[in-house]
């Protein structure tokens, strides 16, 4: 097994909630540390502070019953878009237009997320790539870049298909960068979507839970488990240089 999947191997499974960073993992000599050439993140919830109430939207779309019944059977979260490709069109063209506007009231509020400009400027200064992957549609990611002026390239919106969790995207910006999935990071607030693409793609991953989301009862039985976990992206950076080497 290479060095850098055995370490990898190593994160994977010693890796608990709330261990960040891991004593094992920073008192490991530099020699042993994984290259890391790239990092990718989601956008809402990540990149913006999160603004769109996705309960009320799931709601909204699916009805107060099936809302509770759809949730209870995917405890990690609802796939809306998965969900409604199965419906007719007609019933798509509704759902679509109810979620676009929920999505478009959260442009109106769109804010930058505290430390990531920073974390973009330290990836600068280290010259790492830097992807974006959301669900949310290229107007809303067009619109990002010119009011932040941080400009993420590739950034896959969901015209991109298939989008997160299928880890389609994660591995389309890699090939554009001509690196190794397990020299890339991807960083989300999303267990199901972030998390879960990150891994099927063979990358790290980094959870940002800045309420303690996922210390919940409700997670404990869901069979994925981020290499880090983070409470601000100001935690990412101090991640980066504690455990790998940054090397484009
Ligand atoms: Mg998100």
């Amino acid at each position: 097994m290479p060095s850098s999947l055995l370490f990898k191997s190593i994160l994977f499974f010693q890796a608990k909630p709330h261990s960040f960073p891991l004593p094992h993992i920073t008192a490991m000599s530099t020699k042993t540390k994984t290259r890391l050439r790239g990092v990718v993140f989601d956008m809402d919830g990540t990149l913006t502070v999160p603004v769109i109430d996705f309960a009320s939207m799931y709601k909204a779309v699916l009805g107060e019953t099936e809302y509770r019944r759809i949730r209870q059977e995917n405890p990690s979260g609802i796939d809306i878009l998965h969900h409604i490709e199965s419906w007719s069109p007609d019933e798509q063209r509704k759902a679509n237009e109810i979620i676009l506007d929920f999505e478009r009231r959260g442009l109106e509020r769109l804010q930058i997320m505290p430390g990531a400009a920073e974390l973009c400027g330290f990836l600068d200064s280290k010259k790492i790539r830097r992807g974006l992957i959301t669900r949310n549609v290229k107007q809303a990611v067009d619109l990002y870049h010119q009011r932040f002026d941080i400009m993420f390239s590739p950034a896959l919106s969901r015209e991109f298909r298939p989008y997160k969790p299928d880890p389609a995207p994660l591995l389309h910006i890699c090939s554009t960068w001509d690196v190794q999935p397990n020299e890339v990071m991807m960083v989300g607030d999303s267990l199901k979507d972030d998390v879960a693409c990150g891994k099927r793609a063979g990358a790290f991953t980094c959870l940002l839970d800045e309420k303690g989301k996922y210390d919940s009862a409700d997670f404990a039985k869901v069979d994925l488990e981020p290499d880090f976990k983070v409470a601000s992206l100001a935690e990412v950076q101090s991640l980066l240089e504690t455990n790998f080497d940054l090397m484009p």
